[in-house]
């Protein structure tokens, strides 16, 4: 398959407000796509190489890649720089250079896809001595080939700009358009969730057709999309859902999914990002006291407090999130680990067991120690018992209860009403803060000149695969905040309304959907102006925040998907007109 393919699908992809015709572009592709590629093709069209699990990431520093590119065309670096600077995007000054030049002199091959991925794949491999040269050297060697327009998208990818913004949920919609037919979307699915490699499943869906999907289980290395809860407002309302429910502990840190092959760990954050180099210390728990040789678990890693053994909040495992000096900030901020769940034993695939069963068989793989140990359980259908449990939770430093039906197997990638969390009410008719995604920004003025005065801020519509706005949040953020706020946000930077953004104001810079925050608001109102859950309260109006503040977490965790979701935003609001009744 001839590289210019792709890229032409990414012209007009990019080109395009409509989410529908992305798909419909996508199908077209994918159906001419032979099996040998097609895993290859689905990363690249999403800027990457690998499932992000790999690890393996497609980062070149700009002034690297403008190194190859002076190299490519036989202009002097400095002229290279500038067009960086007036143009504002690597791919688009690769691109005019490029057309400048090949006119003259340079001469072009067909690229095909498989020769840029490899050298691509070289790039993001080659490590030590000598390797800034072999890196310069492997891509000029692909630029000098490349169609000015390929240019543009290769430099993309290597340097990790590449941000499409194609959701992995747009893309198995388009490979069961393309292969199997949409009604087949529901098994596709599940076998993404499973091992959260799209490429995976585009390769055996092309070769062995949904047969093969049909196959797929639960696999050490390969993250399982997590189950997710949603949530209700007291115990009562969550009982009549469930019925007896096991009750457990709400802890506030990081979600983590262990997977255990032989002495080997690897550990996935909530966003499926291989995360194992940030918790040695759980790693060693980890090696030590899961007893089967084969396993994944999941659990919630806690900071705490080595002097009084108290819990500490979320924000403060946040330190571990850096390339170096994890084993000083592993001492400073040690971590504990709560198990709540197990989806695979020896050679058992356990997601379609009940929950009671999960946790026995968990309860027997574990060795448990002080710092790991199965999250605190309360087995009850009783409203007092689970409120005294509650209130014990949060004395500990947890934010509530999560409740989970007994009886349900693990719904990978699922946010379903067989986990139910009981947080917390606070007094404001907001009774909890949302994570949104940044979709715009509005200048500011006066102190804020330079910087933004607003960001225009969406959630998640997963039924329809889109973004509309919520409000406009402007208050929360510090001085600092302002002034880094830009900077933060080009590399998302576009010129139009992205096609997945729904949204009837105009913002002066619009960005892919990518950084989630959050907020907290003092009400949800009907507002005519923004798009969540458009005409389903009232007509020609959708649910807004009223007073948003921004809460001062980044929600690094969370991939734009994992944003609150519209159908939670409508339960919200239901929930606050009937407060306000009581
Ligand atoms: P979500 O993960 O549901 O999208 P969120 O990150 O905003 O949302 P919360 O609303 O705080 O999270 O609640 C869900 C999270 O609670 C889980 O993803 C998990 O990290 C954490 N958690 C803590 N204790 C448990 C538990 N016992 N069982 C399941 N999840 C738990």
């Amino acid at each position: 398959m001839k590289y210019i393919e792709l890229v032409d699908l990414y012209e007009a992809i990019g080109a395009t407000t409509k989410r529908l015709e992305i798909t419909r572009y996508l199908v077209d592709v994918l159906k001419k796509t032979p099996g040998e590629v097609i895993g290859k093709v689905v990363y690249l069209t999403q800027g990457k190489l690998y499932p992000d699990f790999a690890g393996v990431e497609m980062g070149m520093a700009e002034k690297m890649a403008l190194r190859a590119l002076s190299a490519a065309t036989g202009l002097p670096l400095e002229k290279v720089e500038r067009e960086l600077r007036s143009k504002g995007d690597i791919g688009t000054a690769a691109e005019n250079l490029l057309k400048a030049k090949k006119q003259a002199t340079l001469s072009e091959k067909e690229l095909l896809v498989r020769d840029v991925y490899d050298v691509l794949d070289k790039i993001a491999r080659i490590t030590g001595a000598g390797s800034v040269e072999a890196k310069v050297r492997a891509l000029s060697g692909l630029l000098a080939d490349a169609k000015p327009v390929e240019a543009k998208y290769i430099m993309r990818t290597v340097t990790g700009k590449m941000r499409l913004g194609i959701a992995d949920m747009t893309i198995l919609e388009a490979l069961a358009r393309a292969f199997a037919g949409k009604e087949a979307r529901k098994v596709i699915e599940r076998a993404y969730n499973l091992t959260s490699d799209l490429g995976d499943v585009a390769r055996t869906l092309c070769t062995d057709g949904i047969e093969g999907i049909k196959k797929y289980h639960v696999k050490t290395g390969r993250p399982a999309r997590m189950m997710l809860a949603q949530r209700l407002e007291s115990a009562q309302e969550i009982l009549e859902k469930l019925g007896k429910a096991i009750c457990e502990w709400k802890y506030d840190g990081e979600r983590i999914q262990i997977h255990k092959q032989g002495n080997k760990i690897s550990m996935f954050s909530r966003r499926l990002e291989n995360i194992t180099g940030q918790y040695p210390d759980v790693a060693d728990l980890a090696r030590k006291n899961i007893k089967a040789d084969r396993a994944i678990v999941e659990g919630e890693c806690v900071a705490v407090d080595t002097d009084t053994g108290a819990m500490l909040p979320f924000q403060v495992l946040m330190h571990r999130r850096r390339k170096y000096g994890i084993e000083k900030a592993a001492k400073e901020f040690p971590a504990h680990m709560y198990l709540f769940d197990a989806l695979l034993i020896e050679n058992d695939d356990l997601t379609q067991m009940s929950l009671l069963e999960r946790r026995e068989i968990l309860k027997k793989s574990i060795k448990e120690t002080n710092g790991f140990k199965l999250a605190q359980s309360l087995i009850s259908d009783d409203v007092r018992e689970i409120e005294a449990f509650f209130e014990s939770a949060i004395e500990s430093g947890c934010e509530g209860l999560i409740l989970k039906s007994g009886a349900s197997g693990y719904q990978a990638g699922a946010r379903s009403w067989l986990w139910i969390k009981l947080k917390r009410s606070y007094q404001s008719k907001m009774i909890e803060p949302i994570d949104v995604v940044i979709v715009g920004a509005l200048m500011g003025r006066g102190r804020r000149s330079g910087s933004y005065g607003a960001l225009l801020v969406s959630v998640y519509d997963s039924e329809r695969d889109v973004f509309p706005t919520i409000t406009k949040a402007g208050s929360g953020f510090t001085d600092e905040d302002l002034k880094n706020l830009p900077e933060l946000l080009s590399p998302y930077e576009l010129k139009h309304r992205h096609a997945r953004v729904e949204s009837k104001l105009e913002a002066n810079v619009w960005f892919t959907p990518a950084v989630v925050i959050e907020v907290i608001g003092d009400e949800l109102t009907l507002s005519p102006i923004h798009m969540c859950a458009y005409n389903r309260i009232r007509k020609d109006a959708g649910i807004a925040v009223r007073f948003p503040r921004f809460t001062h977490r980044w929600r690094k965790d969370k991939a734009p998907e994992d944003a609150t979701n519209v159908e939670e935003i409508v339960d919200m609001y239901r929930a606050q007109l009937k407060r306000i009744a009581e």
